[in-house]
């Protein structure tokens, strides 16, 4: 069942999600040759606590880290650590935040670095991919046409939706219904209406689809090693169209201009 939300627990969500946003920032200005992801993880859980809200990742089933930073052939849910990152990396760095029982949870590649002109394709699409997929959250639409919409900017540019894994509805917990594909029909799966909230995450490998878990149980890797990245926002959909409630997005146009 899809619980939708008012305009107020809406609210709610985006203003986790300026925690988020300002996180997700800070994060990425960090996120340099030489500094490990564990550091990253403490930084962003000493800020989200200092805002008065929590990490929603930390502790979830388990989960060590106050982030996922998953670099490389890292898909996702990488956990903080050692690793140091290094020029030409592309990580993913996703982030969840807990504001007064609202979450919400986003994510960005970024390059450490110059990176290579596949990864720098591959930010490209993914990123667009989202955007494609946001646009399409509105009042009366089918579900399956914003997984298409990832799916087709992804494959159109030659690389692979990650098919095991999968976006979310988001509010009250970090994972509601419904799951969100990365592919699909159009015209498919639950009609979109009023107060849904989801957490649309494209996540592709510039290689084939298959995944493999890794020794901790937590990391998700493209099998056949190749690239990935994954872009994630909380999005809520309205009466007057898709309204993003983690808007990164907007900070790093400011910051360019
Ligand atoms: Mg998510």
């Amino acid at each position: 069942m899809i619980v939708r939300k008012s305009p107020e627990e809406i609210e709610k969500v985006a203003a986790a999600g300026q925690i988020l946003v300002r996180c997700l920032a800070m994060l990425k200005g960090k996120a340099r040759p030489g500094i490990s992801t564990g550091a990253l993880d403490q930084a962003a859980e000493r800020f989200i606590r200092s805002q008065g809200a929590e990490p929603a990742f930390k502790g979830y089933h388990g989960f060590p880290g106050s982030i996922c930073a998953s670099p490389n052939s890292m898909i996702v849910h990488g956990i903080p650590g050692p690793y140091e990152l290094r020029r030409g990396d592309v990580l993913s760095l996703d982030v969840g935040v807990v504001l007064d029982g609202w979450v919400a949870d986003a994510a960005v590649t970024v390059a450490v670095g110059p990176i290579s002109a596949v990864a720098a394709k591959l930010l490209e699409v993914t990123r667009g991919a989202l955007f494609d997929a946001v646009e399409l959250c509105r009042p009366d639409n089918h579900l399956g046409d914003v997984s298409h919409a990832v799916q087709a900017r992804v494959e159109r540019a030659g690389f692979s939706v990650v098919r095991a894994l999968v976006g979310h509805g988001v509010g009250r917990a970090m994972h509601e219904d419904p799951q969100i594909p990365n592919f699909g029909e159009p015209g498919s799966g639950p009609v979109l209406r009023e107060g849904m909230v989801f957490a649309i995450e494209p996540m592709v490998n510039v290689g084939t689809d298959p995944i493999r878990m890794g020794e901790d149980s937590w990391a998700v890797y493209s099998q056949d090693g190749s690239l990935a990245a994954h872009f994630e926002h909380t999005v809520a959909v309205t009466a007057d169209g898709p309204r993003i409630l983690t808007p990164w997005h907007a900070e790093e146009a400011r910051r360019a201009a």
